[in-house]
């Protein structure tokens, strides 16, 4: 049996899987404020009460918004208070017996996706969100690969391509976003739900929703055509700066805007020119297990 936790900053959701990877429970319950004490007693009285149910002990994964500091293990997150800075791995073992693995939560997505019966069998998965910020994991062989740092597929503070900056008007024009890590241009600011509404902000000088813009857009609207006319390119040009260095077998995307249909009819003919002349675009898909994929990807952190 495999327990998988996706810890975010107001709620927790846990999943349990069987060995044919069905979801066999379902269960949410509040993250606790800031205490800790109790962040791990709510962890721990779900495995126990599940290892209970099923007369198993079963296999545990953590996904959150945040990694481990690869040399001490303490959790880097700004969204769960409880967790900030404390051992959570080797807390939660010690209460419960086991060994517990902890992920960041795009890893978990990109793992969740990978383990659908329909790529099981693929070499590479880049899982890329679009959501109200810009991230991504990779998964080669069934596993995540997430780096010395625990930083890989942490696309979203690559910073912008210069042909982005060219596509988007170069200086003068060009928007420079600040971005919450401290550095500015991070695609996170850009590719994101967030940054298609701060771009059409910026060329317009109004703020419109993002489902208002691509509902404008279908409707022809000469701005909102114009907008994702520069989205779309400004996607692809940086997708294919990805594609460059990870040239992976399949793209699955994610996230609210990952929604937009338009966006799986209009990169494949984008990308090839921003690629090496060898290289082709890779299949690029919707995610299948959208909500759920953080809660199965932190079960699947366990599968061998
Ligand atoms: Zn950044």
């Amino acid at each position: 049996m495999y327990y998988g936790f996706d810890v975010g900053g107001t709620k927790i959701e846990f999943g349990a899987f069987n060995e044919k990877l069905e979801r066999v429970a379902t269960e949410r319950v509040p993250t606790p404020g800031d205490d800790y004490q109790k962040l791990i007693d709510t962890l721990a009285g779900l495995v126990k009460k599940y290892d209970e149910e099923f007369g198993v002990e079963g296999k545990v994964g953590i996904g959150l918004p945040g990694m481990e500091d690869a040399e001490t293990g303490a959790v880097l997150t700004v969204n769960i208070a409880a967790a900030k800075g404390k051992l959570l791995r080797k807390d939660l073992e010690a209460v419960i017996g086991r060994e517990v693995k902890i992920e960041n939560d795009a890893n978990c997505f990109a793992l969740s996706e990978a383990w659908d019966e329909e790529l099981q069998g693929e070499e590479s998965v880049a899982g890329l969100i679009l959501g109200t910020g810009f991230g991504g994991g990779l998964v080669f062989n069934g596993k995540i690969f997430s780096g010395s740092n625990h930083v890989a597929g942490e696309v979203g503070h690559m910073r912008l391509p210069i042909d982005a900056w060219f596509h988007l008007g170069d200086s003068g024009k060009a928007p420079l976003f600040d971005c919450g890590c401290d550095k500015k241009g991070c695609l996170d600011n850009y590719l994101s739900g967030r940054g298609f509404e701060q771009l059409y902000e910026h060329y317009y000088g109004e703020k419109k929703k993002a489902i208002d813009i691509i509902k404008a857009q279908a409707e022809g609207e000469p701005k909102a055509v114009e907008h994702v006319e520069r989205f779309m390119e400004l996607l692809a040009i940086c997708f294919a700066t990805i594609f460059t260095s990870l040239d992976p077998h399949v793209v699955v995307l994610g996230g609210g805007l990952s929604n937009y249909d338009l966006i799986y009819e209009e990169l494949p003919k984008r990308i090839p020119k921003y690629l090496l002349s060898v290289a082709k675009c890779p299949k690029i898909m919707k995610a299948k297990h959208g909500d759920s994929g953080g809660v199965r990807g932190a079960a699947f952190l366990n599968i061998k």
